[in-house]
């Protein structure tokens, strides 16, 4: 399987604390770190880290950080080709992570904000099967979904917290082109006042859609069904990037043709490996996956995405 992610690329810059401060105090971080980010670049690491051959599209700047992105996307494994540099500084985006392991952000777009230009370079030698669009504005999702769906390939869309505000008439043209749509709870409650009735109503051109729970687990719906899988109990010690590998995990299960709740299954797993570690690409191996879904009695669901996924990589070979 062949997956391109397409979305932004940042520098992240964790702080720990105990309690984020008010407006107008200050706290003591006990511990910062500086990583690669961003939800494009969290989708395709986890996806390599899975055993898929994962490429990115994503814009960086001409400049050290942008060099360094490139560099760690290349040693996890990500394919870098169409990422391309542009004149402006690469993306940072501060993260705040308290005692619970919940974050706050503050994002500098920097060269994301040419994201646009990027995608019109997608042509017909995109060699994927799999389309991820992460955290981008409708106008530039739905013209790289577009260019995929005209390839033939399969499509998500994670539109992200910032875009769920822009409401869901934005978004309806992009639906058009969108196979699976991720949204998280937040997300879902601000563009529907969370009735999941409605959403069946509201989703009706989009065939899959899943919202990611949290600690609570996640939820699809197709075919006007709702299926609920609960999370995996774990102490969450860092959530940034928990949805991305969720998304990694539930593309890699269906792609493969695990059933709805398979796949939710196999990426609750992903999430809840997830936020047992620090830093947004701290996503899991699909051994590590593997043997913790089988810990926890799901040793059928092991065997079969196992066989699944060996299968579907070898057709994907031949192809
Ligand atoms: P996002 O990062 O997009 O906001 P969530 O925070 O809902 O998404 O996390 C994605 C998935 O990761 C959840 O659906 C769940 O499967 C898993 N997850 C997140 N937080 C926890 C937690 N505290 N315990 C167990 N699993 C979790």
């Amino acid at each position: 399987m062949k997956t391109l992610s397409v979305g932004n690329a940042n520098v992240d810059l964790l702080l720990y604390v105990e309690e984020p401060p008010a407006c107008g105090a200050q706290v003591e971080a006990c511990l910062f770190e500086k990583r690669p980010g961003g939800a494009a670049s969290n989708f395709a690491v986890a996806a390599a880290k899975l055993g898929v051959s994962s490429s990115i599209l994503c814009c960086v700047g001409s400049d050290s950080e942008g060099d360094w992105l490139l560099r760690e996307l290349e040693a996890c494994g990500v394919e870098t080709s169409l990422v391309a540099h542009v004149e402006a500084p690469t993306g940072f985006v501060v993260i705040v992570v308290d005692k619970r392991g919940e974050r706050s952000m503050i994002a500098f777009r920097g060269a994301n904000a040419l994201l646009a230009q990027a995608v019109r370079s997608l042509n017909s030698s995109l060699k994927a099967d799999w389309v991820h669009v992460a955290s981008v504005k409708p106008d530039t999702a739905e013209a790289a979904l577009a260019i995929a769906k005209s390839l033939g390939c399969n499509t998500s869309y994670d539109p992200g917290s910032l875009v769920a505000k822009v409401g869901l008439r934005q978004l309806e043209d992009v639906f058009r082109f969108v196979d699976v749509l991720f949204l998280n709870e937040f997300e879902a409650a601000t563009l529907m006042a969370v009735d999941y009735e409605e959403m069946d109503h509201v989703f009706e051109k989009v065939p899959v859609t899943v919202v990611k729970m949290g600690s609570k687990g996640s939820r699809a719906a197709a075919e006007g069904c709702w299926i609920e899988a609960p999370a995996f109990p774990v102490e969450a010690v860092d959530t940034t990037g928990a949805g991305d590998a969720f998304d990694a995990g539930f593309v890699f299960a269906y792609a493969s043709g695990l059933s709805l709740r398979e796949a939710l299954i196999f990426a609750n797993a992903c999430g809840a490996l997830k936020v047992t570690r620090r830093g947004s690409q701290a996503s899991p191996s699909l051994s590590e996956v593997i043997n913790f879904l089988k810990e926890r009695g799901f040793e059928a669901l092991a065997s079969k995405l196992l066989m699944s996924s060996e299968s579907f990589n070898r057709k994907a070979m031949d192809r």
